[in-house]
């Protein structure tokens, strides 16, 4: 089911997100839920919070497969990369933001198992960019200068 993406302004965007603790049907159906919605937006990552569920869920798609992050944290960064992003919630926007070029995460899948992802170049900046969304922070509060969206 396609959900409404939540626009900047909205005070929910900036709230911190709780730690998911039951791994139960329904988060299941919000993580399909929030697939949809990202696909159908041609966006690449989307956060539980930019669907109005303030939870720590992220999906991530950079066009290599479906990635469900549970409670993702970063364990590890390293490197630096100036790249133009935009967000779902600020369509027709894109800004150049310092991102590490490496990072490494761990999370939970959708059953609670851990999981460990590696991420460089894009996928380094979409976990960086949807962790930030879990803790209220968006991209604009980073923009070092905003660019033509074509
Ligand atoms: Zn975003």
């Amino acid at each position: 089911m396609i959900r409404e993406i939540l626009k900047f302004g909205d005070p929910v965007l900036r709230e911190k997100c709780a730690e998911v603790t039951e791994f139960n049907k329904e988060l299941g159906r919000l993580l399909d839920d929030m697939y949809e919605t990202m696909q159908k937006a041609d966006g690449i990552g989307l956060a539980a919070p930019q669907v109005g569920v303030l939870k720590r869920v992220v999906v991530i798609d950079v066009g290599k497969g479906r990635i469900e992050l549970i409670n993702p944290v970063i364990t590890a960064f390293w490197g630096r990369q100036y790249e133009p992003e935009g967000c779902l919630s600020l369509e027709g926007k894109r800004g150049v933001v310092k991102r590490p070029m490496h990072v490494r995460i761990k999370a939970q899948n959708r059953f609670g198992v851990p999981v460990k992802y590696r991420g460089r170049e894009l996928l380094a900046r979409a976990f960086c960019h949807e962790i930030d969304h879990l803790n209220g922070i968006l991209y604009e509060d980073k923009v070092i200068e905003w660019v033509e969206d074509n």
